[in-house]
């Protein structure tokens, strides 16, 4: 189970090294449940220093998908490497719809992200448009397939399954959709890895998750963890969804 904050363009020096004590204090070691913390890049240093030595563990919101270079004002897979991130987000839906992010540029940057050892936590998900036109398996499907294209080192890959139709918006898949969605993933997995590993890929769910209804979604069969991004921004929240998540793994069968 994995609980990852994006904490997106928020936060100052003083909240955002405010904002990871309190999480720490109020999470301490999650047990089963990794906790994962994705200030924005200016940040890393000073959340990176609240949660060394801890359980909690550092993330990134983006990053290029060349190593190094002319690329004024990008950030390279190695520098969040030697800053102590663990995870960076690629493809989060923001990115594709403000910055034009397609499946082949996240696809050079998951590729960018595992050669240089981090855990890329690769978002897809449907618009409100495809899911009213019943096109979220074909459209997610061809995002996860082109996303990992040659892909081969499975093991530190993530899957957050983020319907746009529900991110920021107060309106979150119920956790039957949201099951359907990644057994649809699972079995895509499935097909471009045979075996147990395509099993093991976390799958998260993202999308106005809180805690009201964490427990729902994260007790579902193929939901491995959240990404969570609005309610990741007040400590208490963010903790509650993780002892929601602690909650779910007890409980599993
Ligand atoms: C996100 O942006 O990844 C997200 C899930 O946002 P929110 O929780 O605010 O819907």
């Amino acid at each position: 189970m994995l609980i990852a904050g994006n904490w997106k363009m928020n936060t100052d020096a003083a909240t955002a090294s405010e904002l990871a004590r309190d999480v720490l204090a109020a999470i301490g070691d999650a047990g089963d449940v990794q906790v994962a913390l994705c200030p924005p890049f200016v940040h890393l240093g000073t959340v990176g220093s609240v949660v060394q030595g801890t359980p909690l563990r550092l993330g990134a919101q983006n990053m290029h998908s060349e190593e190094k270079g002319a690329f004024t004002g990008e950030i390279s897979a190695p520098m969040l490497a030697s800053v102590g991130c663990h995870y960076v987000i690629l493809g989060h839906s923001e990115r594709r719809q403000q910055y034009g992010e397609t499946n082949a540029l996240v696809n050079a940057k998951v590729r960018q992200a595992l050669a240089h050892g981090l855990s890329p936590i690769v978002c897809v998900g449907e618009s409100l448009s495809d899911r009213k036109a019943g096109r979220q398996n074909k459209v997610v499907g061809s995002q996860v397939l082109e996303a990992l294209a040659g892909v081969r080192d499975v093991a530190r890959l993530v899957i957050a399954y983020e319907p746009v139709w529900a991110i920021g918006t107060g309106r979150t898949a119920t956790p039957q959709e949201a099951d359907k969605m990644h057994a649809w993933i699972r079995s895509l997995l499935s097909r471009m890895w045979q075996g147990t590993v395509a099993k093991r890929v976390p799958l998260l769910y993202g999308g106005s998750m809180k805690p009201s209804n964490a427990l729902d979604l994260l007790r579902q069969w193929d939901v491995d963890g959240g990404l969570i991004g609005g309610a990741s921004l007040m400590a208490d929240s963010f903790a509650a969804i993780v002892r929601a998540g602690q909650k779910a793994v007890a409980t599993a069968f």
